[in-house]
């Protein structure tokens, strides 16, 4: 299987764990990455300080975690290796409080490339700066571990000024757990752009958008909103789970032919292609990113108006209804994480 992959995949035995062995990590922002890489760097016996501000929320958590917990700028200076788990459009002002900390052959690390890639964050030419990116939410990352499993990881090298930063990201890698899955090296660039065109034309943007066309479509043609939640949103998941498992085949195969008929020959005349390029070409010149960014600085007027938009559309109150109808799917589910280790 791997034979057809056209990059390495470094595992843990591709890895030497020493060029992390005598360093100090701070983890800077406690949330969904940085309680999971903390715990599990930890948990490989390496030295973690997590960064949080003196009136944040997090302390406790973290300190209830057996971890050792400092304000951002005392983690940094005392660190090797600075790893930015603070949410994205907050990461250039804790990088300026930080960047004192921050000696010749020190790491500044992060797990997506946006302010490095975009230049919102520009560190001195004397620092690593890397990039460790598990695959899968935080809560995954953590439980894999404990499981001796780990999720799959990209690293990639921005800067290299010690001549030790690739080695150093895989032996992150590894102790992270994603070794023990496949780790594949990127770049900056590649990650940002793939991760903001896949976020925006497909994941998440892509498909709310053919959902509520879809159910649109059928409530302006007469039919029932719930039908038309039902076929439109509900059965995307046992799609999807289908998708997840088994590609596009293993979908076609499970569902029946009169589907895969109809959706073979009528799925691409929903697809607009020049639409998909040009958000290509907009993340790739920045000038999303530069609207993004100017739309933080001014307090986010229009993400709060979509936002209220997408609240008060019709599938949002038919979906709301129609869920407590699968009220005992959400409570199987809650079983089946506390049993999980
Ligand atoms: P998050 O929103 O879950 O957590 C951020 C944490 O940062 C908060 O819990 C808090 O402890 C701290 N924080 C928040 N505001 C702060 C402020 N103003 N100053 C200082 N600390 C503050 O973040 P996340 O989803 O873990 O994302 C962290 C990084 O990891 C981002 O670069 C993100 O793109 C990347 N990433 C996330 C995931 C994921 O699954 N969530 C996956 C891959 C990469
Ligand atoms: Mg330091
Ligand atoms: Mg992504
Ligand atoms: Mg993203
Ligand atoms: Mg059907």
């Amino acid at each position: 299987m791997t034979d057809k992959l056209t990059t390495d995949v470094y595992y843990d035995e591709d890895v030497d764990a020493s060029h992390i062995e005598d360093k100090t990590v701070a983890i800077l922002g406690y949330g969904s990455q940085g309680h999971a890489q903390a715990q599990n760097l930890d948990d490989s016996g390496v030295d973690v300080v997590v960064g949080l501000r003196e009136s944040s929320s997090s302390r406790t958590e973290a300190e209830a975690d057996g971890l050792r917990v400092e304000t951002p700028a005392a983690a940094a200076s005392e660190a090797d290796i600075v790893v930015m788990l603070v949410p994205d459009t907050v990461q250039p002002d804790v990088y300026e409080t930080i960047e004192d900390g921050l000696d010749a052959g020190d790491t500044l690390q992060f797990a997506h490339g946006f302010n490095i890639h975009y230049g919102q964050i520009e560190p001195a030419a004397d620092v690593d700066v890397t990039m460790v990116a598990p695959k899968s939410p935080g809560h995954l990352v953590r439980r894999t571990y404990k499981r001796d499993e780990g999720t799959p990881g990209l690293i990639a090298v921005e800067q290299d000024a010690t001549g030790d930063a690739k080695q150093e990201a895989l032996a992150y890698a590894r102790a992270v757990g994603c070794a023990r899955a496949g780790v594949i090296e990127t770049t900056f660039q590649e990650e940002v752009e793939t991760d903001l065109f896949g976020e925006q034309a497909v994941l998440c943007g892509g498909v709310t958008d053919l959902v509520k066309a879809g159910f649109e479509t059928l409530v302006d043609a007469g039919y029932a909103p719930e039908m038309a939640y039902f076929e439109c949103l509900n059965e995307l998941k046992l799609i999807v789970d289908l998708m997840y498992e088994g590609g596009h085949m293993g979908m076609w195969n499970s569902v029946s032919d009169t589907a895969e008929y109809g959706g073979l020959t009528r799925g691409e005349s929903v697809i607009d292609r020049e639409g998909m390029e040009k958000i290509l070409e907009e993340v790739q010149n920045g000038e999303f990113a530069r609207e993004w960014i100017s739309e933080n600085q001014a307090n986010r007027p229009a993400y709060k108006q979509y936002r209220s938009a997408e609240q008060n559309h019709q599938i949002e109150r038919v979906g709301a209804d129609l869920r407590e109808l699968f009220a005992w799917d959400g409570e199987d589910a809650d079983a089946d994480a506390a049993e999980a280790p």
